[in-house]
């Protein structure tokens, strides 16, 4: 299997190093990165910023879209827009990118980790659920910690590696709970649950668009949502604060430098226009794949029922720790990039202390899961041109 493996990803992607997802551009980026120098509009002002906000927005289906630095950064704002404060408590999965938590950790509050479903890697309603009426008190305000006697503020899902979690059902309990959802959507640009995209379920949300995920700006994010007063906070406290006005330069509040610069959205633009191609090209590869696992005994990651994902990066399921890491070693000494999912957030030293419910399926997910190479192939690429 390792040996047809290793041919088989030389054939769709070349015979160089294969990495794990690379970005491609065969659209505008050159012609609108050229603008932005030739009108020498390269930094924190310029058109390309509003325009790539408005064709997420349009594309997410979410009112509003405000970009930033980073996908980290547009969490953090959305968690602390929320209404989290120093102290609070934010319930996460422990399987999930390091940012996840950072965030949550800039905002001020401590991570709960509940575990995932084994199916969507993502957030379990079903341990969610059980993990409040064991450990939270419900009352005017809110919902608090019985144990901490801290208040359970905020409730942080991930759609992992663009598969969505099952997220209307997490929504439905936060909400009898008075816990607030803000979708960590950072690897699900383009994931539907049903007709509605992913990270459009909850009060806001953040997307990433750093140089490994679906489309790049190079480094960016963007924090999506429905509530325009959040929107109107986020776009103001993420530059700098400053009250708008002809020529006067006086600041509110304080405020974070996390706009995103104008050639980033020159990028971003050209490469929202391929991204239709690059969902279906995405998909073809994934059903590729799919079929080339089935003969060889291997589980592969599919969506589950009514969700429909980007396929940014395909993932295997192997039987045992054993035989994952044989072919994590073997693939990786003859250049194809594998690598195993995250190491689970309880088990790093700056969260070992934070409370968690056992993690069942997140512990056997993370000696098993591992990502293989899920680029968009050029090879794939001219046969949908013709
Ligand atoms: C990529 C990613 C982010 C944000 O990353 P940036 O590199 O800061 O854009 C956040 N959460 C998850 C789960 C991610 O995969």
């Amino acid at each position: 299997m390792y040996k047809d493996f290793l041919k088989e990803t030389k054939k769709i992607f070349g015979s160089g190093f294969v990495p794990l997802h690379r970005p491609i551009f065969r659209g505008n980026e050159k012609k609108y990165l050229s603008e932005c120098i030739n009108t020498n509009y390269v930094s924190s002002v310029g058109k390309k910023v509003k325009e790539f906000e408005k064709k997420i927005a349009e594309f997410t289906g979410s009112k509003y879209a405000i970009a930033t630095v980073n996908g980290t950064n547009a969490l953090h704002i959305a968690i602390k827009l929320a209404g989290v404060k120093q102290g609070d408590e934010v319930i996460t999965q422990a399987l999930t990118f390091v940012a996840t938590c950072n965030a949550i950790n800039y905002a001020g509050a401590n991570p709960v980790f509940v575990d995932v479903d084994r199916d969507t890697m993502g957030l379990s309603p079903y341990s969610l659920k059980k993990f409040l009426k064991k450990n939270a008190k419900k009352s005017s305000d809110g919902s608090y910690n019985i144990f901490t006697g801290k208040k359970i503020k905020a409730c942080v899902p991930m759609h992992t590696f663009g598969f969505p979690c099952r997220i209307k059902q997490i929504k439905k309990i936060c909400d009898e709970w008075g816990i607030i959802v803000i979708e960590d959507a950072a690897e699900s640009l383009g994931s539907y649950v049903g007709k509605k995209h992913t990270g459009t379920f909850s009060l806001a949300s953040a997307l990433s668009f750093n140089g490994n995920k679906l489309i790049t700006t190079g480094g960016g994010g963007m924090i999506i949502t429905n509530n325009l007063k959040l929107a109107k906070k986020a776009k103001h406290i993420t530059t700098t604060a400053k009250i708008s006005h002809a020529y006067e330069f006086v600041h509110n509040e304080i405020g974070y430098n996390f706009r995103m610069p104008n050639i980033n959205a020159a990028l971003g633009c050209a490469q929202l226009e391929n991204i239709n191609n690059f969902l279906l090209i995405k998909k073809k590869l994934a059903i590729h794949w799919k079929k080339f696992f089935l003969k060889r005994k291997v589980e592969f990651v599919n969506e589950i029922k009514g969700s429909k994902p980007n396929y940014w990066l395909n993932a295997l399921v192997f039987k045992s720790k054993k035989e994952r890491d044989s072919f994590l070693k073997i693939t990786n000494k003859n250049g194809v990039m594998t690598r195993p999912i995250w190491k689970l957030m309880s088990e790093l030293r700056m969260f070992t202390n934070c409370q968690n419910d056992g993690l069942k399926n997140s512990i056997w997910l993370q000696d098993r899961v591992v990502n293989i190479p899920s680029s968009v192939p050029e090879s794939f690429f001219n046969n949908n041109d013709k």
